[in-house]
């Protein structure tokens, strides 16, 4: 079963590399200064944010953002539907190759408030074995369709459950100049960011925000990573929707 103390060591190691990397130089538009290296393990001192992504992959889209976070030096979390895995299997394995998270969003998009046991593990349990296939791991967190849930949701979830706390409404006007505006009026350390992969608007939202954060001294991490940060271990059936410095 999932073993969250093997993926935060993992987590603490990439963040590790994350931070030499930083502190070498590496990625553009980012100076270090000695004050932002702080303590043994070398982490920056913030502050950080986590993006993610609903309802994909898709085969334009995703491939068009997974190629401007690497160029960022950019780890997001992507919360993926199960029928859009099918014929996008190497964009999952390029995600995880690459260094980010991904997680569940169950198969059909399905509000769990609204299913049955039996429904609720044919969309979440039949997702994650499809990803464990996939990828070779089993601890994927959950994002919740609509983050609609109830009380069995979080019995049955065998997951964390990830929500957000900047939501700029992608979906309603794919419209990249407000949607950049609303996320950088509201972000603060140890925000997630709720995006859709599936809109081009929606790429150049996360790619602009994600230039202009780093300008002010953001760090992007997954929010596995962002556990790790905060020294906070994920409990299944727990509801997290930020993870702010308050909690380290
Ligand atoms: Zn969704």
């Amino acid at each position: 079963m999932a073993n969250w103390k093997k993926r935060l060591e993992a987590g603490a190691l990439a963040l590790s590399v994350f931070a030499l990397a930083a502190v070498s130089g590496w990625g553009p538009g980012h100076r270090q200064t000695d004050q932002e290296v702080i303590g043994a393990a070398k982490l920056p001192a913030g502050p950080y944010v986590a993006l993610t992504f609903d309802d994909g992959p898709r085969g334009s889209t995703t491939s068009a953002l997974l190629d401007g976070l690497a160029q960022r030096g950019v780890h997001a979390t992507f919360f993926v539907i199960g029928e859009n895995v099918e014929g996008n299997e190497l964009l999952l394995q390029r995600m995880e190759g690459e260094g980010h998270q991904v997680g569940l969003h169950t198969y059909h998009h399905k509000s769990l408030a609204q299913l049955s046991a039996a429904d609720f593990y044919a969309e979440v349990d039949s997702l994650r074995s499809t990803l464990t296939a996939l990828l070779g791991r089993e601890d994927f967190m959950l994002r919740p369709p609509y983050g609609m849930m109830n009380a069995a949701t979080q019995t049955r979830a065998a997951a964390p459950i990830v929500l957000w706390s900047v939501d700029p409404e992608d979906w309603s006007d794919r419209d990249t100049q407000r949607q950049v505006s609303i996320i950088l009026d509201e972000t603060e350390d140890g925000d997630i960011i709720l995006l859709h992969d599936i809109y081009p608007a929606s790429v150049d939202t996360a790619l602009q925000v994600v230039d202009a954060l780093m300008a002010r001294g953001f760090h992007f991490v997954t929010v596995e990573e962002l556990f790790a940060i905060r020294g906070e271990k994920p409990e299944n059936g727990k509801v997290y929707r930020h993870l702010p410095p308050s909690l380290g």
